[in-house]
C-alpha cells in the first residue's frame, strides 16, 4: 500500500476547516494533517483534489439496509451489498441495526455480520464496527413499522445469547419494559452505548434507566414517548417523557433521521440547539430500498418482515406512518447543511465524529486526525460524494 498524499484540499476538522491542506496517510493511517507540505518518498501517491473537501468518512449507528438487502436478511451477501450500499454514500464505519423478529433470525443477522466483519475486505465497502441491538426489546405500543408478533421483553437467556457472539457495541430497550434494568446492567458491563427507543417511557423511568447506563435514545421524535403519549398510558399528574429527559440532560445524547421527509427544518434546529454537535448523530435509519426504484418491499427479514411502500423519498407504512428512510448519509449531511444554522464541521461532526465518540471508536476513526486510520472521502463543492477511502485504501465499486 503506497502512501497517499492529498493535496489542493479543504480538510474539515471537528472544529473548523483546513484550507490549502496536506493531509498524508500512510500504512492506512494518517500521518500528517497540516497547511505545510509534508516531506514524502518517492513511492507516494500524490492526489490533487483540486479543491474539494476531504471529509472523515461517515459513522452510522442505526442503519438497516440497502440496495435490496435488508441486515436481517441473515446471510452475509445481504450483509456485504447493504455495506457497499452505504460507502457509496460515504458510510465508512457501520453499525448493522437488527429489527423485531425470532431469536433465530437475529442471530443470523449477528454470525451473518461477524462472517464480513472478519473478512477484513476493501470490496466490502463500509467497514462494521459493531451490530446495533435494536430490536426485538420495543413497547408493544411504540413498534412504529417493525412486525409487532416479533417484539418481546428482554430475558437474560435471550439477550446474553446475543452479546456472548462479542459483535453487539450499541443495544436498545425500552425503558419501560419488565427486565429492562437488567439488561441495561449487562449491556454496560459490555460496554455498549445504551439507547432507550420504540418506547412510551416516562421521566422516572428514564431516570431509572440513567442510573443503570441508559445514555441515548433513538431517532429523537420518531416511536418515542411525549407528555401526552404517556398520559394515555398513565394517566395525570402529567409526567416528562423522553422528549422532556433528553432535553433536560446534557449527558444523554440523540440522534435525527435527516432526510427531509421525517423532519421539518425547525426541529432538524432545534434538536441541533438543544443538543448541540457533541451530543447529536445523523443517522440515516435506511432500509433495504435505498438506491433502490419506487416500489413495495419487506422492512426486516426478506421472508417475513413488514411491508413498506417506498415513493422514492421515503418509507411508508400501510397505515400512513413512516417507514424508515431510504437516502443515504451524504443525504443527511446536505440536508442538515441546509436546514439548520449549523456549520459545515458541525454537521459532518454529526456524521462522524460524534457517534464515533459515543460507541467508543473514536481513537481509531470518526476525524482527520494524525493516529487515525485513513477513512476519507473527497467531497464535491455542494457534498457529493466523489472518493471514498477506507483505511487508506481507496474503495471503488467493482
Ligand atoms: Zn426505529
Ligand atoms: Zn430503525
Amino acid at each position: 500500500m503506497p502512501p497517499i498524499l492529498f493535496t489542493n484540499v479543504t480538510a474539515i476538522l471537528p472544529d473548523r476547516l483546513l484550507p490549502s491542506a496536506f493531509v498524508l496517510c500512510q500504512k492506512g493511517r494518517l500521518t500528517w494533517v497540516s497547511q505545510k507540505p509534508p516531506k514524502v518518498t518517492e513511492d507516494v501517491e500524490v492526489i490533487d483534489g483540486k479543491g474539494r473537501y476531504l471529509s472523515p468518512g461517515f459513522v452510522d449507528i442505526h442503519v438497516h439496509g440497502g440496495d435490496g438487502h435488508d441486515f436481517m436478511d441473515g446471510s452475509a451477501d445481504a450483509v456485504r451489498g447493504a455495506c457497499r450500499a452505504h460507502a457509496r454514500h460515504g458510510t465508512t464505519s457501520i453499525f448493522p441495526t437488527t429489527t423485531t423478529g425470532s431469536t433465530n433470525e437475529i442471530h443470523a443477522m449477528l454470525s451473518a455480520s461477524i462472517t464480513v466483519q472478519r473478512e477484513r475486505a476493501l470490496c466490502n465497502g463500509a467497514r462494521i464496527e459493531g451490530v446495533h441491538l435494536y430490536g426485538p426489546f420495543f413497547a408493544e405500543d411504540k413498534v412504529g413499522c417493525h412486525s409487532v408478533e416479533g417484539r418481546r421483553s428482554p430475558t437474560a437467556r435471550e439477550y446474553l445469547s446475543y452479546f456472548e457472539t462479542g459483535i453487539v457495541r450499541i443495544s436498545t430497550c425500552a425503558a419501560e419494559l419488565p427486565g429492562a434494568t437488567e439488561f441495561y446492567r449487562e449491556a454496560r458491563r459490555r460496554r455498549c452505548l445504551i439507547t432507550c427507543g420504540h418506547s412510551n417511557a416516562s421521566w422516572p423511568e428514564m431516570a431509572a434507566a440513567f442510573k443503570n447506563g441508559m445514555r441515548h435514545v433513538d431517532h429523537f421524535w420518531c416511536a418515542m414517548s411525549n407528555v401526552s403519549s404517556v398520559r394515555t398510558r398513565l394517566g395525570v399528574p402529567m409526567r416528562g417523557s423522553m422528549l422532556e429527559f433528553v432535553l433536560g440532560n446534557s449527558t444523554m445524547s440523540t440522534e435525527v433521521i435527516a432526510d427531509g421527509g421525517h423532519l421539518a427544518p425547525e426541529l432538524l434546529e432545534f434538536a441541533y440547539r438543544m443538543k448541540g454537535a457533541s451530543r447529536l448523530c445523523l443517522v440515516t435509519d435506511s432500509n433495504r430500498a435505498l438506491d433502490l426504484p419506487p416500489g413495495r418491499y419487506r422492512f426486516g427479514p426478506r421472508e417475513n418482515g413488514s411491508w413498506f411502500r417506498s415513493d422514492g423519498k421515503v418509507g411508508w407504512a400501510p397505515n400512513g406512518s413512516l417507514a424508515s428512510s431510504i437516502m443515504g448519509m451524504d443525504h443527511m449531511v446536505r440536508q442538515m447543511k441546509r436546514d439548520t444554522s449549523a456549520t459545515l464541521p458541525e454537521v459532518i461532526r454529526m456524521a462522524s465524529l460524534t457517534p464515533a465518540e459515543l460507541t467508543g471508536i473514536s481513537k481509531r476513526t470518526g476525524s482527520i486526525a494524525v493516529g487515525k486510520l485513513a477513512d476519507l472521502l473527497l467531497l464535491s463543492r455542494d457534498l457529493k460524494v466523489k472518493r471514498v477511502f477506507v483505511a487508506g485504501q481507496e474503495w471503488v465499486e467493482q
